[in-house]
């Protein structure tokens, strides 16, 4: 379908303009950036649970709160699922803020992402090669694999099929608090 949205912005801050989306079934499943929450809502995927109180954004005629907590009309099975983006913060979450090789648990600004074979030997940036490590570490394992640099790793890392609601529950800065009564009770 196509379809296009012209939007100027309000100073607002993109991770505070977050989206949680819910399942039918109120299980949430995914966090997505503002832009895919208003698509899902303009195409009529969805309902919306609450808006964000402050972040906002600007058409050429109007303007409008945005969606903070969405709930897909249809139920999506958990085979169906896509999976979850791949970017730092939900390799963190995969990893459950621990050093893949120390085993230590650490806030959001003292993680790393170490490629398990590093870029440097064509290592991919992608679920299956990328892990969170602290900084002494990462730095330990320099551009050896983990086998080089006898740092065996926690887990294999893997893409994840579905959010880690546990985890994301335990880390408060990563979690918008207007979500807290949809994650509660989950995971
Ligand atoms: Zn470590």
């Amino acid at each position: 379908m196509a379809f296009t949205l012209t939007l100027r912005r309000f100073a607002f801050n993109e991770t505070q303009a977050r989206s949680l989306v819910l399942n039918s079934s109120y299980e949430p499943i995914k966090i997505v950036n503002w832009q895919k929450a208003i698509l899902l809502w303009l195409t009529n995927k969805v309902e919306v649970l609450e808006f964000h109180a402050t972040q906002k954004v600007r058409s050429a005629h109007d303007s409008f709160k945005l969606p903070s907590v969405l709930r897909l009309h249809r139920y999506i099975h958990k085979k169906h699922f896509q999976g979850i983006r791949f970017c730092r913060e939900n390799v963190y979450l995969r990893d459950e803020y621990r050093c893949q090789y120390c085993g230590e648990s650490f806030s959001y600004k003292k993680l790393t992402l170490d490629h398990v074979l590093p870029l440097s030997r064509s290592g991919a940036h992608s679920w299956g090669n990328v892990v969170a490590a602290c900084s002494p570490c990462n730095n330990l394992k320099a551009d050896k694999t983990p086998k080089e640099a006898r740092m065996p790793l926690l887990n294999k890392p893997h893409k994840p099929k579905f959010l880690p609601i546990k985890v994301l529950d335990k880390n408060q800065h990563s979690i918008l608090q207007e979500w807290g009564p949809y994650i509660s009770g989950w995971g």
